[in-house]
């Protein structure tokens, strides 16, 4: 059964018996009533229960201000009030207080039946009104809604960078003046197609799957800086960011695109002359290093201890540049997304053992033990050569860089689950927890006591994590200041 709420009636009545009557029947139906007996009193309530009174039973016979002067009153002030009026024959003032505003007229002697035909139809008409009521004020509400959503369109419009609103399933949903002209899209053409289809680029793609998918327990999507993303001739910075709706889950994602295909271009030709330089060093720095070795090694003729401590340190401060050239060559390769040139399949173990052993030399100069354990039979791992050198010299280089004399580093490599793990364990200074998440950042150095005799370009890192990113790895380090480091390179054996 439906049950109605109960309607606030005010009986306004000087005729004691009427006003009982009346009481009676409509609390018997579960209205809520109050009563009154002139309208001064009547008005004293109505003020006081603001909002509270629904429908007014008024008799137009009361003594003094008669009950159409409650009529024009309530009319004056807009109070949502239906007033029905009562009388004693419904004559000349019934139609008089309908032309007021009442609603209907019911004859003091009324029976019960003839009271609810009346009252039934009043209390409907009340209702219908209050929903006529809401709904006006939604449509108002709707349509104030109207201008602001034009307004937001207007601001999104005239936005200098391109944006692109995707749903769940990666399907462009909505997108900005800028963003059409950047990559040709159109209503007709985009909206509800895959984004992969109107703007080609892989990188862009991963970035707007791992938006929809991601949840808290994910890293943040965007660490560190904005990637530079090639679409067809044209360069973007990119920032792409899940949408979440107001519980938390993620709706879809959104991407900001600011051209910067023109600085791209500058850029270009300025890290093309570091490259050309850096390549150019390259080769003298070497034979240099070779030289002064030959020196410092006494193969050239015996030397004092002050010789061999200057030369000494001449073939540290030579190797430093040498690595600094390297890391630079390095770091051009990947910014040029050169990170994997050539996919073959790879013998992990053998890469490993080589650079390991073109490291012993500066783990014995260094006093260091280093062990290299390598688990038999590991899968061969479709990846990039160069890269994997990259990523095995850099983290053993820094482990032993990092380690002071005495200490030892163990290299080891084995199959987790379907990935193959590259892990270097060191017993070096170890790096403070505040510097953790930083050290992957391009040209971040930890600046302490004990590193700032160090030579580093603050690049190796940066690097590893390029290589091993595009390969789908991750990378993990543990550390503890003081008694050494863990790195943990992952890699996904394709099966
Ligand atoms: P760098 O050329 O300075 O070695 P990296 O990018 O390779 O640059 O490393 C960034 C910083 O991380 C280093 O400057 C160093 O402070 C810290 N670091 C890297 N590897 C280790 C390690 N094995 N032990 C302690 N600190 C390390």
């Amino acid at each position: 059964m439906l049950i109605k709420p109960s309607i606030n009636i005010l009986v306004v009545e000087n005729d004691i018996t009427i006003l009982q009557r009346c009481r009676e029947l409509l609390v018997n139906e579960g209205h809520r009533v109050r009563t009154a007996e002139s309208v001064e009193e009547a008005l004293d309530i109505i003020q006081k229960h603001s909002g509270n009174v629904d429908i007014i039973l008024l008799s137009l016979e009361l003594p003094g201000w008669g009950g159409l002067t409650l009529i024009n009153i309530l009319q004056k002030a807009k109070r949502e009030i239906l007033i029905m009026a009562m009388s004693a024959d419904c004559g000349e003032e019934a139609i008089e207080a309908m032309h007021a505003g009442a609603y209907d007229c019911i004859r003091k002697s009324f029976t019960t039946d003839r009271f609810w035909t009346k009252m039934n139809r009043a209390i409907e008409a009340f209702r219908l009104w209050r929903q006529l009521d809401i709904l006006t004020r939604q449509r108002q509400a709707a349509l104030t809604r109207i201008p602001h959503e034009e307004n937001l369109m207007a601001i999104f419009n005239s936005i200098t960078d391109g944006i692109v609103v995707t749903d769940w399933q990666t399907n462009i949903v909505l997108f900005n003046a800028k963003a059409a002209t950047l990559f040709g899209l159109t209503e007709e053409k985009t909206l509800g197609h895959p984004i992969s289809v109107s703007i080609k680029s892989d990188e862009l793609l991963s970035f707007v799957m791992r938006a929809v998918k991601s949840d808290s327990s994910l890293a943040p999507l965007m660490a560190g800086e904005e990637p530079v993303v090639k679409v067809e001739e044209k360069a973007f910075r990119v920032h792409v960011d899940a949408v979440k709706n107001d519980t938390g889950t993620v709706i879809g994602a959104v991407g900001l695109f600011h051209d910067v295909s023109s600085i791209s271009a500058m850029d270009k030709l300025r890290s093309d002359f570091l490259s050309m330089v850096s390549h150019e060093l390259k080769a003298p720095l070497s034979s240099l290093l070779m030289q002064v070795s030959v020196l410092h090694d006494g193969l050239a003729g015996e030397l004092n201890p002050k010789q061999k401590e200057l030369l000494g340190k001449a073939k540290e401060k030579t190797k430093g540049m040498i690595t600094l050239v390297n890391d630079i060559l390095d770091y051009r390769r990947i910014q040029d997304g050169k990170s994997v040139q050539k996919i073959e399949s790879l013998n992990l173990a053998e890469i490993l053992q080589r650079t390991v052993e073109l490291m012993r030399l500066s783990a014995e100069e260094k006093e260091i033990s280093m062990k290299c354990e390598i688990e038999e039979d590991l899968p061969s791992f479709s990846g990039d050569r160069g890269g994997m050198e990259a990523i095995f010299v850099n983290l053993i280089s820094n482990a032993i860089k990092y380690t002071p004399k005495g200490g030892s580093v163990n290299v080891i490599l084995y199959k987790a689950g379907k990935d193959i793990r590259f892990k270097v364990v060191d017993s070096g200074i170890g790096i403070p927890p505040e510097d953790i998440d930083r050290i992957f950042e391009k040209f971040y150095r930890i600046k302490t006591e004990q590193t700032q005799s160090i030579a580093g370009s603050g690049l190796g890192l940066s690097i590893v994590k390029g290589i091993v990113d595009a390969h789908r790895g991750s990378i993990h380090v543990e550390s503890e200041a003081g008694k050494g480091t863990t790195f943990i390179v992952s890699l996904p054996v394709e099966e």
